[in-house]
């Protein structure tokens, strides 16, 4: 069985196309500039080490999905016969409001819900549904289905969820926390728990999703109980331009003194703000690091604030599940960072943890980072978000 699986933003789209038989990739890809002129596809063929780069005037989702099925079906370097031989489609969609709550086969009712959630979601779910409508264009044989980011977060409990504003009005505009980044905070605990060889089940975990967007969750017996983003990404971590948990009042104080608008401090905390405010430096933590060991101290400040952030939400999450006995890093610092790993963990042997120096110098690659005698098992898991929704779309179609 053959899956592809899309994640469509405005004016980029990244794509894999598994062989389930055996969860391998046999091609991917990125298409870049989108509607904007001339545009670009990386397409990648496995066992092949060149990237094949085709440019084109891409106007519009429905081109672009188009052109990469071109590739994909391609008479010299062609990985598919014909498009018949895929068997889904796999969507990722940020916004699945609480609706819901599992992956689901694309019909009329879900493409009206993933609609009606654009307010909630207006920089991601518009394009998730462009990216649907082009393959029902292109591909109206094969069966699509869609994976939502705030899924795994569903099984929150109000009290967690909820925010200490007027009930009415949460409940009428649909004001709450749903968290994101779900998908790969599922992938990461269950990976984990078959890592560790123990039932999920019985495990208190602490997932620490830690990109350019970061967040943490709190994953006990297998589902999450509360994680760091909100209504929307901001809230939470400090991440490479969003600012993460702040005093409310420190917007209506910042709107008056700068005079902006609500799309003006909204631009503020959400691309200006993060270890690039901070730091000044950029987004990219591995400029900041760099940028810290050449004795830069406002990029010294901002990976100082980084951690912090993050060990008060492992403190704070233990104290939710009443213990923690597992912590796992993910995403491109998570994965590739072996100091900040190291500073987010210094200090947290009160919780029973323990980091072995020589095993957490690693990058990328599935490892337990903890002592043989740390209570608390600390791992680094690569995270697989395509992967996770290829295999809610088999388990879907087939
Ligand atoms: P997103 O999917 O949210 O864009 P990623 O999970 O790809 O983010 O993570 C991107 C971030 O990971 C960047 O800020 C980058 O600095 C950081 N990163 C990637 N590799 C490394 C590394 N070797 N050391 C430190 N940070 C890294």
């Amino acid at each position: 069985m053959k899956i592809f699986v899309i994640n469509c933003g405005s004016s980029s789209l990244k794509y894999q196309l598994f062989n389930m038989e055996n969860e391998d990739v046999i091609a991917k890809g990125l298409v870049e500039r989108i509607g904007l002129g001339e545009g670009l596809i990386k397409h990648e063929i496995a066992g092949r080490d060149d990237k094949i780069k085709v440019s084109g005037d891409f106007s519009n989702h429905t081109v672009a999905i188009d052109a990469v099925f071109e590739q994909l079906t391609h008479a010299e370097y062609g990985v598919i016969e014909k498009l018949d031989d895929i068997q889904a489609i796999g969507h990722r969609v940020v916004h699945g409001g609480t609706k819901f709550t599992e992956s689901a086969i694309v019909d009329e009712d879900v493409k009206k819900a993933i609609k009606e959630l654009f307010s909630l979601a207006p920089l991601h779910n518009p394009p998730n549904l462009m990216g649907i409508e082009a393959c029902e264009k292109i591909a109206p044989q094969v069966p699509q289905v869609v994976v939502f980011d705030t899924a795994f977060h569903q099984s929150m409990p109000e009290y967690a969820y909820s925010y200490a504003l007027p009930y009415e009005d949460c409940k009428e505009l649909g004001v709450r926390k749903y968290g994101f980044h779900g998908t790969s905070h599922k992938y990461v605990s269950q990976r984990a728990a078959e890592i560790l060889g123990v039932n999920i089940e019985d495990t208190k975990m602490i997932t620490c999703h830690l990109g350019n967007g970061a967040s943490v969750a709190a994953v006990k017996g297998g589902k999450s109980i509360e994680t760091s983003m909100g209504l929307t990404p901001l809230e939470g971590l400090i991440m490479g331009t969003r600012c993460g948990d702040i005093d409310p009042a420190v917007i209506p104080f910042v709107m008056e003194k700068k005079e902006l608008d609500v799309d003006g401090i909204s631009n503020y905390m959400n691309k200006k703000s993060g270890v690039l405010g901070i730091s000044g430096v950029s987004s990219d933590f591995r400029d900041i690091e760099e940028a810290a060991e050449q004795g830069n101290q406002r990029a010294q400040l901002a990976l100082d604030m980084f951690a912090h952030r993050v060990k008060r939400y492992i403190g704070s999450y233990s104290a939710a599940m009443n213990g923690v006995d597992t912590i796992i890093f993910t995403a491109g610092l998570g994965e590739n960072s072996a100091d900040m790993r190291a500073a987010i963990c210094e200090g947290l042997d009160y919780l029973g943890v323990k980091i072995d120096k020589e095993t957490n110098n690693v990058r990328g690659k599935e490892t337990v980072i903890s002592t043989d005698d740390s209570k608390v098992k600390v791992l680094v898991v690569p995270t697989n978000e395509e992967l996770m929704i290829a295999r809610d779309a088999k388990t879907l179609v087939g």
